[in-house]
């Protein structure tokens, strides 16, 4: 670790308290908020949660660490499922929830700009109100800050139809750590000027920088939309039903696979949910249309209702008021919550190209019962995106913590073979470091590296993140 510094003295408090004022937390005023986040069962607390409300207060922050060797680690909401957030060197905890300003909705151009701490929802309504649309939805999107979708690019259902945060990203103020302010880009739709730092600095987890201030762009929002819910009888052949309806020339708003077991431990956490599974029931897709003219989704909807008639389906179900339609995307939403409630669990993120779903699916309940554990899918199907909740149940602790790495190395390794990769929208983190390999050679692991190095030249911005073994 060189001479990064993982505690703070007394006189580096003061210099944030002098500040901040009472924006900065210490000893027993950390609370166990700060110490984990949605991955897992990690609890590591930060020496010091600093809480800036401006840029010019980020700048402040990153310049003095830079100087004092001090380790840094932005957070956002900390619903994160790789552990990006967590502060497992200790130092100083960069929370941007005081940055929650939406600054401007600029109806001219379609575009939002918003301080980092905005939790996604918020900002979603917002510029409803103004008939328009922001679409990247995580299911965590009623807590999860649009600050932490940038550094994890993240996703959701509606991604299959309108990408994911990187697509919808224009420009962003960035502090450097060591404290230099500056924009990315441009608030323009096309730019073919130079490299693309906006795209870089996307998915970089808080490793190159802290984003202090983000341009959106911004479509009309849709005016209807359709949702049925489709039982299968083989979990194979729901995922075998998602190319052939891209195939026949459809886009759905959403497209989600969710295991029957994945709906069997959600049911009892989701008020008044719906009566949907039966005895035969392998897995469930949800599919969602949406637009402007209804006549047109009906005509989409019956294509995939004579599609759906070559697999071994039960009756569909079509949700018949916007509460039906509510209930059963709460449903979906709450699935990771109530599955990981059930048993200690590790959860994977794999992504192939979207044909290849059903082997996918079909490697993940091989491996698992070569290794002895319960894997519950679900996921956005329409991107090829499953994720699988291993579940650890009545494993013994050695085959959890010697046999399933191996476990998790074989789907990995199958999962590159079939074209995808180790995380479609999670990150990588603290917890995947050690599959990094699987996905990049050497060759690319050093670039990764040498980016990170220009950057953060002392490492000191989140490290242990992302790249496996040296910390860098
Ligand atoms: C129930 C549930 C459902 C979820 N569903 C989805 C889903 O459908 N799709 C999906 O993609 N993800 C999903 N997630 C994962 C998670 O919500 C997302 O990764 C989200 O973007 C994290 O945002 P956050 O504000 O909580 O970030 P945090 O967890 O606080 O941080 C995540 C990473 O971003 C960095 N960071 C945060 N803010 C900044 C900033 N301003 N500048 C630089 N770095 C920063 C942190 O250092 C960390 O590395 C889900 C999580 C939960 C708990």
């Amino acid at each position: 670790m060189n001479n990064k510094q993982t505690t703070v003295s007394e006189e580096h408090l003061l210099y944030f308290q002098q500040l901040l004022g009472n924006r900065v937390h210490t000893g027993e005023a950390v609370t166990a908020h700060y110490a984990s986040d949605h991955t897992e069962d990690f609890v590591f607390y930060p020496a010091v949660v600093v809480k800036p409300e401006s840029t010019e207060e980020v700048s402040a922050i990153l310049r003095y660490c830079y100087e004092h060797d001090l380790i840094v680690t932005p957070s956002g909401a900390r619903t994160g499922l790789s552990g990006g957030a967590l502060a497992n060197h200790g130092g100083v905890l960069l929370s941007l929830e005081r940055m929650n300003r939406i600054l401007e909705i600029d109806e001219h151009n379609h575009q939002v700009t918003t301080e980092p701490g905005v939790i996604t929802e918020v900002l979603q309504q917002a510029v409803r109100e103004k008939g328009l649309f922001y679409p990247p939805d995580p299911a965590s999107k009623g807590s999860c800050f649009i600050g932490g979708n940038i550094a994890e690019n993240s996703g959701g259902p509606k991604a299959v139809k309108y990408g994911v945060t990187k697509d919808w990203v224009l420009n962003l103020e960035i502090v450097l750590p060591t404290g230099e302010i500056m924009w990315t880009g441009a608030n323009v739709i096309k730019n073919a000027t130079g490299y693309n730092l906006t795209q870089l600095v996307i998915g970089s987890e808080g490793t190159l920088a802290v984003v202090t201030k983000i341009v959106l762009r911004l479509i009309p929002h849709p005016t209807q939309t359709l949702l049925m819910l489709v039982p299968f009888r083989q979990g194979t052949q729901a995922c075998e039903a998602v190319s052939k309806i891209f195939m026949a020339g459809i886009i759905p708003s959403g497209l989600e696979y969710m295991d029957r077991d994945a709906i069997l431990y959600t049911i009892p956490h989701v008020d008044d949910a719906p009566d949907i599974l039966k005895d035969d029931h392998d897995a469930h897709l949800l599919i969602e249309l949406d637009g402007f003219n209804l006549d047109v989704m009906m005509l989409d909807c019956e294509k995939i209702m004579e599609l759906m008639e070559q697999f071994d389906i039960d009756e569909i179900l079509f949700a018949e008021s916007e509460a039906q339609k509510e209930s059963l995307w709460k449903l979906r939403r709450k699935v990771g919550e109530a599955v990981k409630s059930h048993s200690i669990y590790k959860e994977e993120d794999t992504v192939v190209p979207r044909f290849q779903l059903p082997q996918l699916l079909s490697a993940v309940k091989r491996i698992g019962k070569a290794y002895g554990f319960q894997a519950v899918c679900y996921g956005h199907a329409g991107d090829g995106n499953l994720h699988v909740n291993i579940l650890k149940g009545t494993l013994s602790d050695e085959a959890w913590h010697n046999q399933l790495p191996k476990a998790i190395r074989e789907l990995f390794t199958e999962v590159v073979k079939l074209g995808g990769t180790i995380s479609g929208e999670h990150g990588i983190g603290l917890v995947q470091r050690p599959f990094m390999d699987i996905a990049f050679s050497d060759i690319q692991l050093d670039l990764m590296r040498s980016i990170k190095q220009v950057f953060d030249p002392k490492g000191l911005l989140n490290p242990g993140k992302i790249f496996p073994d040296k910390v860098i």
